[in-house]
């Protein structure tokens, strides 16, 4: 385990079990269409790359970019896109992508940014979930895991951009942030 972690919650194992399961039900729903997979940059990356491959069927890859924490593990509640996807989203069913839904604030945002361009369908599937933090409510169609309050890292999810690399998901210690 990394020494900046105070335990791991979810293993390589766990994590690569929950996203084929994932990938099975939205090969399931989606038969016979296309999906516009929307990942959320960066945090997203590691399980859209992981979901795309446990799904069978066409898919096409755009991503998004939104404000993030940066250097603080405290959401700012400010929502802002840095950089929106490439696609024409008219007509298009979108399943958006991300790493974790905390207050839900990003989210209940994007949701109906994309519905109002014109999307066939708008479905969220994200790796986590912290339900005691929800500021607004979010429906997630897919949801990996649902985890406690802590400021999680790992599996693309970062703090000040570092630790997405490792392939599990550890709570990092506070002292860390805190400093
Ligand atoms: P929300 O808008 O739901 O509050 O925040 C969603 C975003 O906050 C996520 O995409 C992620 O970037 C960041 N975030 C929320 N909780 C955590 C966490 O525990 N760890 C990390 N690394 N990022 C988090």
């Amino acid at each position: 385990m990394h020494k900046d972690l105070q335990e791991i919650l979810l293993t390589e194992e766990q994590i690569h079990a929950r996203v084929q399961e994932l990938g099975a039900r939205i090969t399931a729903d989606y038969a016979g269409k296309k999906i516009l997979m929307c990942g959320i940059l960066k945090g997203a990356v590691t399980f859209f790359t992981d979901l795309a491959r446990a799904i069978d069927g066409p898919v096409l890859f755009d991503f998004m970019s939104c404000s993030s924490y940066g250097a603080s593990a405290q959401s700012s509640g400010f929502v802002k896109i840095r950089k929106d996807l490439d696609s024409e989203v008219k007509g298009q069913d979108i399943l958006i992508v991300e790493d974790i839904i905390d207050t839900g604030v990003t989210l209940h945002k994007l949701v109906p940014l994309l519905e109002d361009r014109g999307a066939h369908s708008v479905k969220l599937a994200t790796l986590l979930s912290k339900p005691a933090r929800r500021k607004v409510d979010v429906p997630v169609d897919y949801n990996g895991f649902e985890i406690p309050d802590a400021f999680v890292v790992g599996y693309g999810l970062d703090y000040d951009g570092r630790y997405r690399n490792l392939p599990y998901i550890g709570v990092l210690k506070e002292e860390i942030y805190t400093k």
